[in-house]
């Protein structure tokens, strides 16, 4: 009997310390509100934390807030990485309300320039309320790489035994970034035309501003999911011979019904101009990234600038 007991005892013994040996510290969960941020997240942390990006596949962030698991998700993780107060107003609610002092709250847009909303174009900012600054600070590459070393202080902060690993990851990218937008300069050097047709809400006032791209909408006189009049028409076709311009961009996430039926009617082509805010569920199973959205709108643009 006492030996049985004995024998027990070191069996129970020795699975403790087996399961203490196998017991895998957790990784730093990181929580994600966009893309932009998501994909500079995962290619500096790689595996070394969990990182989700809450803003469903094939959602549009401006109207987006997020559900009550959602939010005590965030409250829970190690760091939650937003992209500003104006896209993302509910992150203040979020924190002044909750109990947050072990979560570290980084807003991804601090130390970069945010340009003055522009007014002009407000009435294609439909749903939204009167902004004060362009919340599409990541269409110009050198936030980007401004939001790499901020993002990569916030992952050494939560996880200072991977510091080396994020800090060369994050070299790598930056140097991926740096290759971008260089890429982006030869374009707007070697475009002949600076203007596009846009049916679209007002995504790439960063490109505007740095590089002089100047963006028509083709919806002006009417709301962009009404029917053209023909006399809205007629004047979009002067404008299209006019500059000659032969393609009609429209945004990723909507479908182009509108910009569908000038193109056809003007006799000229129609192409996504991504402002990367998220991926379809298509492209995130295509595993799409920042740099080959931007890539793929650089080579539209090629055509439509008429690049030599
Ligand atoms: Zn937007």
């Amino acid at each position: 009997m006492l030996k049985r007991i004995i024998l027990i005892a070191l069996l129970i013994g020795l699975l403790t310390a087996c399961q203490s040996r196998v017991e895998v510290k957790e990784k730093p969960q990181v929580m994600v509100s966009l893309f932009p941020q998501y994909d500079i997240v995962r290619n500096i942390a790689k595996d070394k934390v969990d990182v989700d990006l809450f803003l469903p596949a094939g959602s549009e962030p401006h109207s987006y807030e997020p559900s009550a698991s959602t939010l005590m998700k965030i409250v829970e993780s190690d760091l939650f990485v937003y992209s500003s107060d104006e896209l993302e107003p509910w992150v203040k609610r979020l924190v002044e309300g909750n109990a947050t002092e072990n979560l570290m709250v980084l807003d991804a847009s601090s130390g970069i320039s945010l340009l003055e909303a522009d007014h002009e174009h407000e009435d294609e900012h439909e749903d939204e309320d009167e902004l004060a600054f362009d919340p599409h600070y990541w269409l110009d590459t050198q936030n980007m790489i401004i939001m790499s070393k901020t993002i990569l202080e916030a992952l050494i902060q939560i996880d200072p035994e991977n510091e080396t690993f994020y800090v060369n990851n994050a070299d790598t990218y930056v140097k991926e970034l740096q290759v971008l937008d260089e890429m982006w300069i030869d374009l707007f050097e070697h475009a002949r035309l600076n203007q596009i047709i846009y049916g679209g809400h007002y995504a790439f006032g960063y490109l505007s501003h740095r590089f002089g791209l100047e963006i028509i909408s083709p919806y002006s006189g009417y709301a962009p999911d009404a029917e053209p009049s023909a006399q809205a028409l007629a004047g979009l076709m002067d404008i299209l011979a006019e500059k000659q311009i032969n393609v009609i961009f429209y945004e990723e996430l909507i479908d182009p019904r509108v910009a569908r039926i000038i193109a056809e009617q003007a006799n000229v082509e129609i192409e996504v101009l991504h402002g990367a805010h998220n991926l379809s569920p298509e492209q995130k199973e295509a595993d799409w990234t920042y740099i080959s959205i931007m890539d793929d709108n650089i080579s539209k643009l090629k055509k439509a600038l008429d690049y030599e």
